[in-house]
């Protein structure tokens, strides 16, 4: 039964076959079990978080969340095919079977919600500014009222803004991109005068980059980082919950955060609690 119905949703979509894989499995835990493989949605242009490096591996919090969880539901790092994700894309690739989670600095929306489930939280963070190292002329969200700022499709953030400052603010001073890596050339040759969105990546970026950009530290948002399966797939969400609480408890969410965000690691004092549904 359940892999007639994998076919003809594959049929109706018209879409790849890679989340139904052999078992035909409608939850992610029976996939999992099954297969022993699932493909998961990660960044890969964000230090820290979720990296693809020059070797081919991968690297960063989401990754390390993503490794945990999947050994949990049975599957070794040998199982896992990382796909990359872009902030726009990762609704349609979890709707479309493309891959079976997403662990992408994903924001839990209630907006996202109605598309997809959410699993987690396993970080909470805010939106915040990266300016150029010698600027001292923003020093809060106020001061992108009349600055040119980039951003990345799909993603809360350049929306939060839209919202706050208008439509006129939105086309002329927003510049939106892929992915935020994109917006930093912008952001050093002065097409833009600032990056906005989660601290963890702009902390990433600052990093990265030692002296040429300033974090302005004053985030404005909260930001639950959730990890995305189908829609409704409540035992996948136990599940997954399961393993992030464990995760938690066994010393190895502190360690991936202090392995990962290094000195920015020190203001996640706690893990936050996840939100059964
Ligand atoms: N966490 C925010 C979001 O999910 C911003 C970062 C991102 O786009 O990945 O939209």
């Amino acid at each position: 039964m359940r892999f007639g119905a994998c076919l003809l949703a594959l049929a109706a979509l018209a879409t790849s076959l890679t989340a139904c894989g052999k078992s035909g499995a409608s939850s992610i835990v029976d996939k999992a079990k099954d297969d022993k493989k699932l493909v998961i949605g990660i960044k890969v242009d964000q230090p820290g978080l979720g990296l693809k490096k020059p070797d081919g591996t991968y690297a960063g919090l989401d990754v390390d969340v993503a490794r945990y969880v999947a050994k949990e539901l049975g599957v070794p790092e040998s199982g896992i095919t990382f796909k990359e994700a872009q902030s726009a894309n990762r609704e349609p690739f979890i709707q479309q079977g493309q891959v079976d989670m997403v662990v992408a600095t994903y924001s839990i929306t209630d907006d996202r919600k109605k598309k997809i489930s959410f699993a987690g939280p396993y970080l909470i963070t805010g939106q915040d500014i990266l300016v150029r190292a010698d600027d001292a002329t923003i020093t809060d969200v106020e001061s992108l009222k009349d600055k040119k700022v980039c951003g990345a499709q799909g993603s809360s953030s350049p929306k939060r803004l839209a919202e706050k400052f208008g439509a006129e603010w939105e086309s002329k001073n927003l510049t939106q991109q892929q992915g935020y890596a994109a917006c930093l050339p912008l952001l050093e040759s002065k097409q833009v005068d600032a990056i906005s969105t989660d601290a963890t990546i702009l902390a990433g970026f600052a990093t990265q980059f030692p002296g040429k950009f300033k974090l302005i530290g004053k985030p404005f948002s909260t930001e639950k980082y959730g990890i995305g399966i189908k829609k409704d797939d409540k035992s996948g969400r136990d599940a997954i919950n399961n393993a992030l609480e464990k995760m938690f408890k066994d010393g190895s969410w502190r360690k991936a955060i202090d392995a990962n965000l290094g000195e920015f690691g020190k203001f996640f004092t706690s893990p936050p609690p996840v939100e059964r549904y």
